[in-house]
């Protein structure tokens, strides 16, 4: 497939899923938020839901949580055209109390009745890294009781791309108060930093790889050496 074909084909799932009433989040969503970014990217993130500027404006991490990620990419000399971003959901989870709508994490049923648009995603862009934002996503990602008390920051082998890792939500960062907050915030911005790391050895280590006599096209991985990817994380 070319980069053409594959963006026409990516568009077309958005569209796609711009209408999907599969959950009952369709019922009280303003807007389907597909995701945002680079689908050309080898580093995806993932995170739990849209939550209520996210449902008004049909983009992702925007707020005070997408200002925490975008200056977390920054740090690592990253901005939003370097990865692609979506959740594991995309219709926001919500509640009423009182006489207020608030964000509320996603059920089970939800993840797995949006699990198809992820997962075509995933198969489209064919990702190096994922970094997965919050225990919801590494559930689903890596696998199933993620415990990110102990497991935030390592690397697992992933059938979704050749290696993920779970990071700190930005809206949980952005909960803590003081030296905790600033803990938080510091392992944000390092696991990014590994997760930047990781895609550039990956490439090297595609890159040093023999080719393959009997393949007959690119497997996904090999695929994903697409050169206006590789200008993307540049050799350190
Ligand atoms: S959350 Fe996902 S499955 Fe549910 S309606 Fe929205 S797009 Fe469809």
């Amino acid at each position: 497939m070319t980069q053409e074909e594959m963006l026409a084909q990516f568009e077309e799932v958005g569209k796609a899923a711009s209408t999907c009433t599969r959950c009952d989040l369709a019922l009280t969503r303003r807007n389907v938020v597909f995701g945002g970014g680079n689908p050309l990217t080898p580093l995806v993130f993932i995170g739990e839901g849209p939550g209520e500027n996210e449902d008004a404006t049909g983009q992702p991490f925007v707020g005070r949580a997408g200002a925490l990620l975008d200056k977390a990419l920054a740090e690592n000399g990253m901005k939003r055209e370097h990865i692609y971003i979506t959740n594991t959901v995309k219709c926001r989870p919500s509640l009423v109390e009182g006489n207020r709508v608030k964000n509320r994490p996603p059920r089970q049923e939800e993840m797995d009745a949006c699990r198809p648009w992820l997962q075509q995603q995933l198969d489209l862009i064919k990702p190096l890294v994922i970094v997965c934002l919050g225990a919801p996503a590494a559930n689903t990602i890596i696998h199933k009781n993620f415990k990110m008390t102990q497991e935030r920051g390592q690397w697992f082998d992933t059938p979704y791309a050749m290696k993920a890792m779970a990071a700190f939500h930005p809206a949980y960062v952005l909960r803590m108060k003081g030296e905790a907050y600033d803990k938080a915030r510091a392992s944000l911005v390092a696991d990014i930093g590994a997760a930047r790391k990781k895609v550039i050895e990956l490439k090297k280590q595609l890159a040093e790889r023999p080719p393959d006599p009997e393949a007959e096209q690119p497997t996904p991985k090999e695929d994903a050496q697409d050169p206006t990817q590789l200008s993307l994380f540049g050799e350190e």
